[in-house]
């Protein structure tokens, strides 16, 4: 147990859906992150840019829980992930969360990834159905509802009994998103869900990430798709060798201050 620090306050207002403190993530002696802030309010999309290595998926995963902070705190939700806080002879501890603790705190986060992972001996409706069904123990039938429901959402109310290898890699990628849907997430990460697609099959991806915003999801998005960003960010989140360099509207994409996010953005546009 380690003792709670002053992080250990909440705003007035609105709760952030995610409030990440001085972030640090060490492979060893590779510092990949070194003090990341950010804050995401609920029903706001943020995208996050920058070049391979700069710590994009790294930060995401570290909110999904699929690594350990080496420093600092993120909060979803206003809770602290991984620890709890306890009084322990009047002090204010943080402890580790056990197991199911943890799950119930990831629960709350969908993540889609640049290669879909479905699995490929099911058909579309029964990949979106297998978490419902075996992570939140949903009957069958009200599984199968939920999943209809999803992939019609994302345009495949047609193709339910399909396999992957008989569906696009954008089809594909848009039954990962109702996979994640189904679990009726508060927050939803993209970790470059389109840069996987051959060209032609990016806009329908896109298309479903925007609907997802119209209906007020809160979301981060690791894409390089200057005009979904333009479109569709309330904020942008340049990162660069593990720090926020620059973030700001989606105003900042055509203007921006800092050399590297400006020198960024010259070789991706
Ligand atoms: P980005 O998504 O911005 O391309 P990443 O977060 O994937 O960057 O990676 C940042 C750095 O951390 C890279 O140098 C990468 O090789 C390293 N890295 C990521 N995950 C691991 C890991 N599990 N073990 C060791 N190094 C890692
Ligand atoms: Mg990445």
């Amino acid at each position: 147990m380690t003792e709670v620090n002053g992080a250990e306050q909440t705003a007035g207002g609105t709760r952030p859906a995610i409030e990440a403190r001085g972030v640090h993530k060490a492979f060893g002696q590779l510092h990949v992150l070194k003090g990341v802030d950010l804050t995401v309010m609920p029903g706001t999309v943020t995208v996050i840019l920058g070049p391979s290595g700069s710590g994009k998926s790294t930060l995401l995963r570290l909110i999904n829980q699929l690594e350990t902070l080496t420093g600092g705190s993120i909060r979803v939700d206003g809770e602290l992930i991984g620890y709890k806080v306890v009084e322990h002879r009047g002090k204010r501890m943080l402890q580790t969360l056990d197991d199911r603790a943890v799950a119930a705190q990831r629960a709350k986060i969908g993540m889609v990834f640049q290669r879909f992972n479905l699995f490929p001996h099911m058909t579309a409706l029964e990949n979106v159905m297998e978490a419902p069904v075996h992570v939140k123990h949903l009957g069958k039938a009200a599984a199968r509802e939920l999943a209809v429901k999803e992939l019609t959402r994302v345009g495949l109310g047609d193709r339910l009994d399909h396999y992957p290898a008989q569906l696009s890699g954008g089809q594909q990628q848009r039954v990962a998103i109702a996979r994640a849907l189904a679990m009726q997430p508060e927050i939803m990460l993209f970790d470059e869900p389109t840069s996987a697609l051959d060209p032609e099959l990016v806009g329908e991806v896109l298309g479903v990430m925007r609907e997802l915003a119209q209906a007020g999801m809160t979301m981060v998005c690791v894409t390089h798709e200057i005009g979904f960003a333009r479109e569709v960010a309330d904020q942008v989140v340049f990162m660069d060798g593990g720090v926020v360099v620059e973030q700001g509207g989606p105003g900042i994409i055509d203007h921006p201050s800092e050399p590297r996010f400006r020198d960024f953005l010259q070789h991706v546009l």
